[in-house]
């Protein structure tokens, strides 16, 4: 599997399974959870969580798919803003660590900007990183100008951003991409399918059935196909699984490339950052 390089030097797969809406209802929670096991089993390399999705439920539900492996994938989660003061980010990792029985989080992320002070923040990702419960850290939904102000900080400039990009929701390419990549920071794109909305335009179906693969997957390597950019579609369906995990195998000529440029246009100008 590729994987992308972070400031640190360590290495990041290009691809894993999100984890949102899982832990949320026991009723689902088998099917979750058999969800994720055979996308381990498929040989996805990578789960992104927080201690957000489900209130804990879903690292939970990551412990009990993690349970009994003899390797284990690249774990990502990430702290509330509201925790994430100065002793509030190591307490929240401690609790994250502790739902998914490791002892160590391969990329820690912040949400999103809250209240609390990145420097505050930041200078609690250090104190994880040294005592070794977290590899790297980064961030999530920040924009240029609040990346800019995290590259400020003394040893502020971090392992990733997480941010929403996806073929129909290409703002991103206009500047933040383009700063990641002068400073080697991948890019994690969050909601890769739109949530699934995307899966239901007609042009994505067409170009699906040119290439002669599912409009899924079709979506998935067109992201894959980006220089520095990793992503993390989420299923709790094996068979849907299974099906984006073909997006690996699927390749895209320039002339697709450009078809699906003219279907979904990339950004003319400045886009405020969206965010789910
Ligand atoms: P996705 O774009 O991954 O879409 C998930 C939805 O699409 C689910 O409803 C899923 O349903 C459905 N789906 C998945 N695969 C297929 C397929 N092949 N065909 C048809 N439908 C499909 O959205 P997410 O918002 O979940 O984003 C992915 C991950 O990114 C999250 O799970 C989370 O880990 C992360 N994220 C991070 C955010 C942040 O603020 N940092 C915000 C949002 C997401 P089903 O499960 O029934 O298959």
């Amino acid at each position: 599997m590729r994987s992308c390089n972070l400031p640190s030097g360590s290495a990041i797969p290009v691809f894993g399974l999100g984890t949102w809406r899982m832990g949320e209802n026991g009723k689902r929670r088998a099917v979750e959870l058999d969800a994720l096991k055979y996308g381990l089993d498929l040989g996805y390399p990578m789960i992104d969580t927080a201690e957000m999705y489900g209130e804990g439920g879903a690292e939970e539900i990551v412990g009990d798919a993690l349970s009994g492996r003899t390797s284990r994938p690249y774990i990502v989660s990430k702290v509330y803003p509201h925790n994430a003061t100065r002793s509030g980010t190591i307490a929240a990792c401690e609790r994250s660590l502790k739902r998914m029985r490791i002892d160590r989080i391969d990329l820690y992320l912040l949400h999103w900007r809250g209240g609390a002070r990145i420097e505050e923040t930041f200078e609690a990702f250090h104190r994880l990183r040294d005592a070794g419960k977290i590899a790297d850290f980064g961030v999530s939904n920040f924009d240029v100008d609040d990346m800019e102000d995290a590259a400020r900080l003394d040893k502020g400039l971090n392992g990733s951003n997480q941010v929403l990009y996806c073929l129909s929701r290409r703002g991103p390419e206009f500047d933040l991409l383009p700063w990641m990549r002068k400073r080697s920071i991948p890019l994690m794109a969050y909601s890769p399918l739109d949530q699934g909305g995307l899966l239901r335009k007609a042009s994505l179906q067409k170009l699906a059935d040119e290439v002669g693969c599912t409009p899924a997957q079709l979506a998935l390597a067109w992201l894959l196909a980006q220089p520095g950019v990793v992503t993390i579609p989420k299923s709790a369906s094996r068979d849907r699984v299974k099906e984006n995990f073909g997006a690996l195998d699927v390749k895209l000529s320039p002339q697709l490339l450009a078809e699906l440029d003219r279907a979904f246009p990339p950004p003319k100008g400045k886009q405020p950052l969206e965010m789910l």
